[in-house]
């Protein structure tokens, strides 16, 4: 049976495939229903009826989602026995009442989430759910920074939805199992959920989808994580292709027309009175593990040290702060060129309202900055790196895209009236990348590999286990390189500079190893870690694709000296570093011994002496580079195989 809306009318055709009953050997005979109703929802009550026949799933393939169309149920289902007999009348009645499943995964938010909008509408009852994935809970999947953000963001989600009077559930177990479950043990004909366009994701959900048609439950999948609908922006793409170069991607960008609106504000959620937490785990017995959102410790990871973690905490509530902190910051918002923001800069107070560019170190400076007395600038002030830190809370949807990008626009618009720094470079650019990135990851299959990717490059990198572990590790030799690793195993997040710095050096730069290794590092342990976003710039840093000149090299020693002569961002990464001179700081091997000891730091001994000689290293690169370009131009690229073995999660 295959059901398929009309354009203006709740109108279904559906196509029954039975066996006659009781026999099993009679032939099968196709009934076609034509189903229509004027209440807008009948969709769900067919696909009750479907469900009350006992009628089971049908595989047939999906059709691509047309671009813009909502995200709705497609039923597929066959005749399990019996004579199906219809009774419109009695379903029709039977649809004034909703009870859905609002399923969280990313979009952990209670604003701009059309997911929510679509769960209240017209329900009696909404359950907030969240399925902690045993697939992702795992050390070497996903680092305890991540998790930690994660675990704070639903505590904050939850505490947003009982002040509309409804609960977040978390359940721990497989979703494809758990969700389909819940609708059927909970009695509930809606799930609503946000698009998501992770590979993971689409073949976690398309099981789900198939699974909740079956049981008659109408599916709703919004798009919010991005600021446009990736099939919209895929749909006006030559062949099909998403663009390589920004220019290009702006152009289809402009065509699809504004940034939608936010979602409309959802001031209560219905509770599901009729049952609490405790009875809604019972009832769907072993499917889950257990229930409630629980600690590192209990999911199997060290307890992170006080010092250690992504400095400010996981969830809307402080997504949102720090979101309206910075959109306060109009000199700040006017200036902001990413790549004059300075990947040293350390975590330190910056002030509020209308504050520049340029970040007092200390709340000291803070205060003579604003002329005013400490207590005042403590109100005002947040704790910063150079840019915004936003990305954990654009990963994890605490903070809304389309709500940074309407509230930053008011600010270029209203306040700034035009006068600001502009794409790719400024504030606004930077939402445009992540678009940029979404939609590559989107149209590209197999983007987070170089085998069997259309727009990779064809390199022949090695996955050199001893380098690649030196440099995970932070200990290259190389303090500027080690310092930004160990920020990265500490607290999860790097500046962006950093990222380009420590990519490169794995890669083109002087190590030569896998890009694809380095995203897998960098996807375990980011707290942004993002499919589209990291494996887009990997394949930029390491000239796969998106930027090709790989002759120019970042040097590991020249590039952090830039901006931070005295190693403050050394000492504190590597406390073995602290008392090396500044002269010495970036290059310690070349201290004379005398200095090393008095500094506490012989290298060999304290510190690793360096892993290449970058000189020798970085020609090496660049020549097996412009072989690798040499054979794509001329066609003969083939498909590399990477020399040595690839590392597999967890090893
Ligand atoms: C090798 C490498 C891997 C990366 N992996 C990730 C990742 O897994 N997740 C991730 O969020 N970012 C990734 N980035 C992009 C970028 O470094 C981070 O988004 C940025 O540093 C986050 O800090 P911020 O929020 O202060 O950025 P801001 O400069 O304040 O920018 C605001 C937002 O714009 C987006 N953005 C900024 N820069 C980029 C960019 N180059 N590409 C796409 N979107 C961007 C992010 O969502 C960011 O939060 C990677 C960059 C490199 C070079």
């Amino acid at each position: 049976m295959c059901g398929r809306k009309g354009p203006r009318t709740s109108e279904l055709h559906f196509l029954a495939t039975h066996s006659c009953a009781g026999s099993a050997t009679s032939p099968r005979r196709s009934l076609y229903i034509r189903a229509t109703s004027h209440e807008p929802r009948a969709t769900i009550a067919y696909a009750a009826i479907a469900a009350r026949l006992r009628l089971v799933p049908l595989a047939f393939p999906r059709p691509r989602r047309p671009p813009g169309a909502p995200h709705h149920a497609r039923l597929a289902i066959r005749a399990a026995g019996g004579s199906p007999a219809l009774d419109l009348g009695t379903e029709d009645r039977a649809m004034a009442t909703k009870r859905s499943i609002l399923w969280f995964r990313k979009g952990l938010r209670v604003h701009d989430n059309p997911a929510l909008v679509k769960a209240c509408d017209g329900a009696s009852a909404v359950q907030p759910v969240f399925v902690l994935d045993p697939w992702f809970v795992k050390p070497e999947r996903v680092g305890a920074n991540r998790l930690r953000f994660l675990l704070e963001s639903l505590e904050d989600l939850d505490a947003s939805l009982r002040s509309k009077g409804s609960s977040l559930l978390v359940l721990h177990g497989d979703p494809e199992r758990v969700i389909p479950a819940a609708l059927e043990a909970w009695r509930c004909d809606r799930l609503c959920y946000e698009f998501d366009t992770e590979p993971y994701a689409q073949k976690r959900d398309a099981a789900v989808n198939e699974a909740a048609e079956a049981i008659g439950a109408e599916v709703h999948v919004p798009v919010a994580h991005t600021l446009w609908d990736v099939e919209k922006l895929l749909s006006k793409c030559k062949n099909g292709e998403p663009p390589t170069a920004y220019s290009s991607f702006l152009k289809i960008a402009h065509s699809c027309g504004p940034v939608p609106p936010v979602a409309p504000h959802v001031p209560n959620v219905p509770a599901m009175e009729d049952h609490t937490h405790g009875d809604l785990v019972k009832m769907l017995g072993d499917v889950v593990t257990g229930s409630g959102v629980p600690t590192l410790e209990q999911l199997g990871y060290p307890a992170l040290p006080i010092d250690e973690g992504f400095p400010a905490r996981g969830g809307e509530t402080e997504g949102l702060l720090r979101l309206r902190k910075m959109l306060d910051r109009t000199e700040y918002i006017a200036e902001f060129k990413k790549p004059a923001t300075n990947p040293t800069d350390l975590w330190a107070p910056v002030l509020g309202k209308g504050a520049g560019g340029t970040k007092p170190a200390t709340p000291f400076d803070a205060a003579k900055a604003k002329k005013g007395n400490p207590k005042e600038v403590d109100a005002e002030a947040f704790m910063a790196p150079a840019t915004t830190a936003l990305s954990p809370y654009l990963k994890f949807g605490c903070v809304s895209p389309r709500t940074f990008w309407h509230e930053l626009r008011v600010v270029l618009d209203q306040t700034l009236k035009g006068k600001h720094s502009k794409p790719p470079e400024s504030l606004e650019g930077q939402l445009l990348w992540r678009e940029f990135y979404y939609l590559a990851a989107y149209g590209t299959p197999n983007y987070d590999r170089m085998a069997g990717n259309r727009i990779c490059r064809q390199i022949p990198w090695t996955w050199d286990e001893t380098r690649l572990a030196a440099w995970e590790e932070a200990r290259t030799g190389f303090p500027w390189i080690d310092a930004c690793m160990m920020q990265l195993r500490k607290e999860g997040w790097m500046h962006h500079l950093a990222r380009h710095a420590v990519a490169c050096f794995l890669t083109r730069g002087d190590l030569f190893v896998h890009w694809e290794a380095g995203a897998a590092v960098f996807d375990r342990e980011l707290v942004d870690a993002d499919h589209a976003l990291n494996n887009g710039n990997w394949m930029w840093l390491s000239c796969s694709c998106f930027f090709y000149q790989y002759f120019r090299v970042y040097g590991p020693v020249s590039f952090g000296k830039k901006y931070d002569k005295d190693g403050t961002f050394i000492r504190k990464y590597l406390p073995a570093l602290k008392d090396m001179p500044a002269k010495y700081i970036y290059e310690p091997w070349t201290a004379p011994i005398d200095v090393q000891k008095k500094a506490g730091c012989v290298v060999g001994v304290d510190y690793p002496a360096p892993i290449v000689d970058h000189a020798v290293a970085s020609k090496e690169c660049i020549e097996k580079l412009a072989a690798a370009y040499k054979a794509h131009k001329e066609g003969t690229a083939g498909n590399i195989v990477a020399v040595g073995k690839k590392r597999k999660a967890g090893e």
